[in-house]
C-alpha cells in the first residue's frame, strides 16, 4: 500500500536502514545530556539552517508537535490577546487552544477561495501574536509567502505565527517574513510522528525575555536556556532527532524540492481538470496548496474512489472536518517516489475520467 495521506504520512524510504544504524550506533540508549546527543543536536539544526534556507540569526527548538507549539505561544509570547486568521479546521482549532490557555482569542475567518488581504486587515490593540496556518491541511489552502510578509509589515510590532506543518521541508518558506514557525515531522518532513521544530527570531527571543513566563516544563525561556547547549527541558525524541538528521544529508535544497513539488502538483491538477464529476474543493489557483490537494465529489462517488484506490495498493487521505464525507485529500510531499506519484496520476487519470 502506497499513502498518499497527508498525516501520518509516507516517510522516506530510508527509514528502517536509518533505524537499524541507530540501534547499531547505540543511539536510541544515549543519554539526552551526552556529547553523543549534543553532536547528533548540533548537526541536525545546522542541516535545517541549510536545507530549509532558515536565516542564521534565527533560532530552532524541537518540541513534541505541532499542537504543543500552540501552546508554547500562548503561555510564553501572548500577554493578552492572540488574532487568528483561518479558513480551515487547523486554524480554528489553534485559536480554541489559546482560549483553553486562559488568553483572549480573536478569530477572524476568511472565505476557502479567497486570499487575507493585509491591507485591510486590523487587529485589536491588545494584540500580541497573529496567528495564521499557513497550509491548511483539512481543505487545501495556503497562505503565500508574501501575504506573510505584509502582515508583518503592517504589523512590525506584533509578532506573526506561522503554522507550516503540512509544507515546511516541502516548498520554499521565507522565514525572515514572519516570527514563529512550526511544523511536526509526520507530514512533510517524511518522518515519524512524536517530534516537532519550532524556528524563532529574534524579536521572539526578546519578547519571550521581557514577558518573562516560566512555569511549564515547555516555558519558551527554559527551551531557549537549555538549547544553548544544544538540549531539550525533558528527554527528546532522540531516534526522530537522529532521523531528522541522516534525511536531512540526503535530501536536495528546498528550492529543488519546491520546484519537483510544484511540478508533481500541476500534473495532478491537468488528470482532475479532465474530468467532469470531480473538481478541485477550491477553484482559485492563486490560493491552492501545492502540498495538500482536496477534491470533491458526491458522497458516493468519494466513497467509491477510495475503494477503487485501496483494490490498486494506494490509500488517499479522508476528508476532514466538514468536508469529511464530499472529500479526499492527497499528500504531495517530498517522501513520496517518482514511480508512486505516477501510480496515482495515472489511477487518477482512470478513474476519474
Ligand atoms: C497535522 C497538523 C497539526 C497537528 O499536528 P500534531 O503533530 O498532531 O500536533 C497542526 N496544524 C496543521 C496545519 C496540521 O496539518
Amino acid at each position: 500500500m502506497i499513502s498518499f495521506y497527508p498525516g501520518p504520512s509516507r516517510v522516506y524510504a530510508k527509514i528502517p536502514a536509518w533505524v537499524a544504524d541507530a540501534y547499531q550506533e547505540g543511539i536510541m540508549s544515549i543519554n539526552h545530556r551526552s556529547p553523543e546527543f549534543i553532536k547528533i543536536s548540533t548537526e541536525t539544526i545546522q542541516l535545517l539552517k541549510k536545507k530549509l534556507a532558515i536565516p542564521e540569526d534565527y533560532r530552532i527548538f524541537f518540541t513534541s508537535s505541532a499542537t504543543e507549539c500552540w501552546e508554547i505561544i500562548s503561555q510564553s509570547l501572548v500577554r493578552k490577546e492572540s488574532c487568528h486568521l483561518y479558513n480551515g479546521a487547523f486554524g480554528e482549532k489553534w485559536c480554541q487552544y489559546a482560549r483553553k490557555l486562559q488568553k483572549e482569542a480573536t478569530g477572524k475567518a476568511f472565505a476557502l477561495d479567497e486570499a487575507i488581504h493585509p491591507e485591510t486587515l486590523r487587529i485589536g490593540k491588545n494584540t500580541d501574536v497573529i496567528c495564521v496556518t499557513q497550509n491548511e491541511t483539512s481543505n487545501g489552502t495556503s497562505v503565500s509567502n508574501a501575504v506573510i510578509g505584509q502582515i508583518k509589515s503592517r504589523f512590525p510590532e506584533t509578532l506573526v505565527a506561522v503554522d507550516a506543518t503540512s509544507s515546511m521541508a516541502g516548498v520554499y518558506l521565507d522565514f525572515a517574513s514572519a516570527d514563529v514557525w512550526f511544523a511536526s515531522v509526520q507530514k512533510c518532513f517524511g518522518l515519524p510522528a512524536g517530534l516537532a521544530v519550532m524556528v524563532c527570531s529574534p524579536q521572539v527571543i526578546q519578547t519571550a525575555r521581557t514577558i518573562g513566563e516560566n512555569n511549564h516544563y515547555n516555558s519558551l525561556l527554559f527551551i531557549i536556556e537549555q538549547m544553548r547547549n544544544m538540549q531539550t527541558t525533558y528527554t527528546p525524541n532522540v531516534l526522530n532527532i537522529y532521523l531528522m538528521m541522516r534525511s536531512l544529508r540526503e535530501v536536495a535544497p528546498i528550492n529543488a524540492i519546491d520546484k519537483k513539488l510544484t511540478n508533481r502538483f500541476f500534473e495532478y491538477i491537468r488528470a482532475i481538470e479532465k474530468n467532469r464529476h470531480w473538481r478541485l474543493l477550491v477553484a482559485e489557483r492563486a490560493v491552492l496548496s501545492k502540498t495538500v490537494l482536496c477534491l470533491q465529489a458526491d458522497e458516493q462517488q468519494v466513497q467509491q474512489v477510495k475503494a477503487e484506490a485501496k483494490k490498486a495498493g494506494i490509500v488517499v487521505g479522508n476528508g476532514y472536518g466538514k468536508w469529511k464525507n464530499n472529500t479526499f485529500r492527497i499528500a504531495n510531499f517530498p517522501a513520496i517516489e517518482e514511480e508512486e506519484f505516477f501510480k496515482l496520476k495515472s489511477f487518477l487519470e482512470n478513474q476519474l475520467s
